[in-house]
Formats: C-alpha cells, sequence, structure tokens
C-alpha cells in the first residue's frame, strides 16, 4: 500500500434491537429541543409518526415528503417545512431518500441530523448530499450534512421488501467492492469494506428470503453502517457509471445491482488485494461470479434492458465515462465501458 490520508469526521453510533426507544434521549445528547422528523410517504411517514411519537415535546412536525434524489421543489419545500416549524434539528427516518432530504436542509439551515436508517444504502454513514433537477443530479460534499448520531435498529426493517432490501445492499455492496479497489483506500477503510462484504455474503440472502431473520437483519445493518463509511473516501469506474445511468433516469439501487458484476470483473482483473480480500470474505475464488450468483439470486431486475435502459444509449453513456479518463485500477476506455454495459445488458 502507498502513503494514505485517513480523514472520517467523528460520528456516534447507536446499534441494538430496539434502540428507536433511544432517539428520544439521543436527541437530547444532541442538544435538540425542536426536532422536524424527515420520512418518505406511506409506510415511511407511519414510522415517521411513530418516532415523532417518542420525540414527544422534542418533536416539532413531521415531514413526510422525501423523493428519491431530492429533486428541487422537494428540497424547496423541506426547507420551508423546518423553517416554518422553527427547527433546531432533524430526525430522519428511512433510506437514502429520507436523509437525503434531511442533508439538503442541514445544509443550508446549518441544522444537526440524527439518522435513523431502514434500508442499507449508507447515505447516513456520509458527508456526500444530492439534488435532482429534472434527470440532472448533483453532488458535493459537506461535513454538515453527515449525520451527527445513527440510531441503529434491526427492528426498523423486519417489513423492508425483499426488492429494497436486495438493491439497497447491493448499492452498499459496490460501495465495498469499489472502496477496495480506489486509490485513496486506506488501512480502515479496507478493513470496513472486508468485513462489511464478509457480513453481507454470509447474511444478506437470509434477509432477502426471510424479512422477519433479526439476527441475519441485524447483521446487514451492522455491514450497511461499514460499507456508507467506506463509500466517503472515495469512488471511481462503478459509482460513475452508475451516475451516468442515473442521469438516463435508471432506478438507483438496482442500477448498482446490475453492473456491478460485470464492472467488478473489469476492474478486479487489474487490482490483486481487493481480488484477494473479496475471494476470502465471500468464500469463493470468483468474486466477481459469486457477485453475478448473488444478483442472480435476488427478486430485482437483473439486465439494463430490464429497467428500462435503451441499448443506443450505451454509446453515449460510455464516452461520458471514457471522457473522464479513469486510470484506477485499470484505464477505462470507451470501448472497455462499451463491453461492461453490453455485458450488463
Ligand atoms: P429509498 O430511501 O429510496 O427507499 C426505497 C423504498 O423503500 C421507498 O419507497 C421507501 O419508502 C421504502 N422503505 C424504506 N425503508 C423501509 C422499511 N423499513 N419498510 C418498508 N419500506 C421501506 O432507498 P435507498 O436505496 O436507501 O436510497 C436511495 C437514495 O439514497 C438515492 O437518492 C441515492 O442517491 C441516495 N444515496 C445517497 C448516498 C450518500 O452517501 N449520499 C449513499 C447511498 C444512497
Amino acid at each position: 500500500m502507498s502513503g494514505f490520508v485517513h480523514d472520517a469526521p467523528a460520528q456516534r453510533v447507536v446499534f441494538g434491537l430496539g434502540a428507536i426507544a433511544r432517539v428520544a434521549d439521543e436527541a437530547a445528547r444532541l442538544g435538540v429541543a425542536r426536532a422536524l422528523v424527515i420520512a418518505t410517504p406511506g409506510s415511511g411517514a407511519r414510522l415517521g409518526a411513530r418516532v415523532a411519537d417518542l420525540l414527544g415535546a422534542r418533536a416539532a412536525g413531521l415531514h413526510a415528503e422525501a423523493v428519491i434524489h431530492v429533486p428541487r421543489a422537494v428540497a424547496e419545500t423541506g426547507l420551508a417545512a423546518a423553517r416554518n416549524a422553527k427547527a433546531d434539528g432533524l430526525v430522519a427516518v428511512g433510506g437514502g431518500s429520507a436523509i437525503g432530504l434531511a442533508k439538503i436542509i442541514a445544509r443550508d439551515l446549518s441544522l444537526p441530523i440524527l439518522a435513523l436508517p431502514t434500508t442499507y444504502s449508507g447515505s447516513e454513514a456520509t458527508p456526500i448530499w444530492g439534488t435532482s433537477e429534472g434527470e440532472r443530479k448533483t453532488t458535493g460534499r459537506d461535513v454538515k450534512v453527515l449525520p451527527r448520531v445513527i440510531v441503529y435498529d434491526p427492528e426498523l426493517t423486519l417489513g423492508l421488501p425483499p426488492a429494497v432490501t436486495a438493491a439497497s445492499a447491493m448499492n452498499a455492496i459496490a460501495h465495498c467492492v469499489e472502496g477496495l479497489w480506489v486509490p485513496e483506500r486506506t488501512p480502515v477503510t479496507m478493513a470496513y469494506a472486508t468485513e462489511a462484504m464478509r457480513r453481507f455474503g454470509e447474511h444478506l440472502p437470509r434477509a432477502v428470503a426471510d424479512g422477519s431473520d433479526r439476527v441475519a437483519r441485524g447483521e446487514c445493518l451492522v455491514a450497511a453502517w461499514l460499507a456508507g463509511a467506506v463509500l466517503m473516501f472515495g469512488t471511481g469506474l462503478h459509482h460513475k457509471l452508475a451516475h451516468v445511468l442515473g442521469g438516463f433516469g435508471l432506478p438507483h439501487a438496482e442500477t448498482h445491482a446490475i453492473i456491478l458484476p460485470h464492472v467488478a470483473r473489469f476492474n478486479l482483473a487489474a487490482a490483486p488485494e481487493a481480488r484477494a480480500r473479496l475471494a476470502t470474505a465471500l468464500g469463493d475464488d470468483d468474486p466477481a461470479g459469486a457477485l453475478e450468483r448473488m444478483l442472480r439470486g435476488f427478486p430485482i431486475p437483473q439486465r439494463l434492458r430490464d429497467v428500462g435502459f435503451a441499448e443506443a444509449k450505451i454509446a453515449d453513456a460510455a464516452a461520458q465515462i471514457a471522457a473522464q479518463q479513469l486510470k484506477e485500477p485499470r484505464p477505462a476506455s470507451g470501448a472497455d465501458v462499451r463491453a461492461i454495459l453490453s455485458a450488463a445488458f
């Protein structure tokens, strides 16, 4: 390993079955007296109402209007809700969509976030925000948006449908796989990524098959935290390609899941340490093949054609990536990316 810089902002993490009961104490510890609870609509709103109840006098309201990729209008409505509620903090309950809206409000109003994640995508562990305008997605980094506290309660994930379980976890697995080959990796992120992969490899198929398996759910949530903590150190071909495909309107987590085995096969050929670590963590000498078999076992779209991607767009997407001149762990030319996308199609 060559030189590295390990710079991870501090974050308090509380984990345990039933940990949701600690949310009011954790908000108090954070100095939050008027928390706006942020959630997605539907079942997310019901969970949000439960969290608001638990917060009691510390709840300033529930805003259950989060939408994936935080479209500009959704961000503005959220900002207005936080101002109107005179919120001095945000409690985001849900997946990356709820946490993503809280991050934009936190960024613009300088409010602390307490996150209660219910999927495995890992946004709660990163200082990365994202917004969208039409099909254009913008991301940035600001330590203000990193949740100051994460409360992980596996009970909250028991009702997560198998498809969201699988897709959001494949998104987290992509953070780990890519974290093992990016130049920004450090001994700590390598250890996190490897440990997260081991837990996902063993427990994710069980959590998908039986959502009520509390042990598997807990192990996957721990893995999701570690995977999220790896993500903030840097991304490469995989995440950049997923971002470009997202620009074509493809679903976020599913797209990550579909392209991961193909990008892994391409990059692992030039990343022996990443390959060896994944082989050990997954107990398989062919880690890209193991990822592909894992995907095949899950009830989610398997090919880019299944998520509405038009084959004619392959050249455009490949050109966008080639223009970025990615070099690590191996150069990715337009022809290389076309081959990866054709295989995934
Ligand atoms: P999501 O938050 O969009 O949730 C997917 C669906 O599952 C939603 O309909 C939601 O209401 C539902 N859901 C969530 N938890 C549930 C539960 N416990 N029970 C039943 N239903 C539940 O999914 P996601 O994949 O976690 O988030 C995707 C978003 O997160 C994208 O916008 C992505 O860009 C962002 N993201 C950001 C980062 C980051 O570091 N900034 C990292 C990963 C993902």
